[in-house]
């Protein structure tokens, strides 16, 4: 029997759901199910700890709680905030994002292409980053929105959101953030941040799947998806109660994001250190760049990232080739394509990102077993010396 306790380095995927937020969401999946819209007495209870729900998660954000709109996650969100800006700016029927953003919001954009809705996809450079100015040539008198997310999935590497929101403004346009992955490892305000739109999603913060927040900014009358009188007519459909008491039972859990930050990047320096003391010439994509604190997308030098990632699970330890909504496809990372690699380098890269749950000496397994597996992969035998390097000149 294999005891080895399993190591998950894929949190920028998803994150295992918290106790406090299973413990918090129960009830409301056995007797508290009634509707937080009927007239009841159990409604009303209901509907009371949907409030609080909504207070909790609008701190966690730097939101009011009336300007919170639950939803089923960060994909209905971005969709909420981009068809929701353009149908609200007669006669604009262009949009800016960038060539990294999360499939949910460049699928879209592909969607709303065919419908006749210019899109402007803007450029990275090789650390990820993205140019002001680029965004400056973009903007156009028809433009509506410009949607940017906070912090890229895959590499972590951030936009400077402030500044490109204030750009749209000056332009008359909106501005959209999907912060999913932001939010929980960095300090987030949708308030202070100026933005018009912001979207996340719980169970990237150890809450459960399938919920989510749109934050509109107070004043603007943000059309919805789904129609009803739901969420004050915003978006309808019955809510998901459980999942959103989930939402903010993870929220609460967040008091100290600083804290937690520190944390996070205690185990991704070790890890990166550590890798490259015994691989100096692997590559941390984004490594220039202000990142997040987990997010660690490493290139492996024309090593297969498949097998590299078998290898690992076979050790217990699961990463992640790309995002886990392109895995398993043979399409390679739209995100490290858009700053420049080639098909090679591509197919050679990993992203590791560590959770909460996560421990120093998970890191350490991590770095004990890593070499012998890239040893094994370039038919090389196993390294003697102590702290010999692995060659890439392979
Ligand atoms: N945007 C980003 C940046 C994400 O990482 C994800 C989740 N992979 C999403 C959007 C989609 O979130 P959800 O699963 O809640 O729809």
């Amino acid at each position: 029997m294999n005891i080895t306790r399993s190591i998950y380095l894929d949190n920028n995927a998803t994150t295992a759901l918290a106790p406090a937020a299973l413990d918090a969401m129960l009830p409301y999946l056995s007797t508290e199910y009634a509707n937080p819209s009927s007239a009841s007495e159990a409604g009303a209870s209901v509907k009371k700890v949907l409030g609080e729900a909504r207070v909790a998660v609008g701190r966690l954000l730097g939101a009011s709680p009336a300007e919170l709109i639950f939803t089923s996650g960060a994909t209905e969100g971005n969709h909420t905030a981009i068809l929701g800006a353009l149908s609200m700016i007669k006669g604009r029927r262009h949009l800016i994002t960038s060539q990294v953003e999360h499939p949910s919001v460049l699928l879209m954009c592909q969607h709303l292409e065919r419908l006749g809705i210019e899109v402007s996809y803007l450029p990275v450079d090789a650390e990820g980053r993205l140019d002001l100015a680029d965004l400056r040539a973009a903007l156009r008198p028809d433009t509506a929105l410009v949607s940017l997310m906070w912090a890229n999935n895959e590499t972590g590497v951030l936009f400077p959101i402030v500044e490109a929101a204030a750009m749209a403004h000056d332009a008359g346009a909106f501005f959209h953030t999907d912060a999913t992955q932001a939010l929980g490892k960095l300090p987030v305000n949708a308030a202070a941040s100026g933005v018009d739109f912001l979207s996340c999603s719980a169970h990237k913060i150890h809450g459960p799947k399938g919920v989510g927040a749109l934050f509109v900014r107070k004043g603007i009358a943000l059309p919805p998806l789904f129609h009803g009188h739901q969420e004050r007519g915003r978006r309808g459909g019955t809510e998901n109660v459980p999942g959103i008491i989930g939402f903010a039972a993870a929220a609460r859990l967040l008091t100290n994001i600083e804290h937690e930050a520190r944390y996070l990047q205690g185990l991704r320096d070790h890890f990166e250190q550590g890798l490259l003391a015994f691989m100096p010439c692997a590559r941390i994509h984004g490594q220039d760049a202000e990142r997040l604190p987990n997010t660690s997308n490493i290139g492996f030098i024309a090593l297969d990232s498949e097998e590299l990632l078998y290898r690992l699970e076979q050790e217990g330890i699961t990463a992640a080739a790309g995002a886990a909504c392109a895995a398993g496809g043979q399409e390679p990372s739209h995100v490290l394509t858009a700053m420049g690699f080639s098909k090679t380098a591509v197919l050679s890269s990993l992203r590791f990102s560590f959770g909460r749950l996560n421990r120093s000496e998970d890191v350490e397994r991590v770095l004990r077993v890593l070499p012998g597996i890239l040893l094994g992969m370039m038919d090389m035998p196993p390294m003697t010396a102590a702290g010999a390097a692995i060659s890439c000149a392979h």
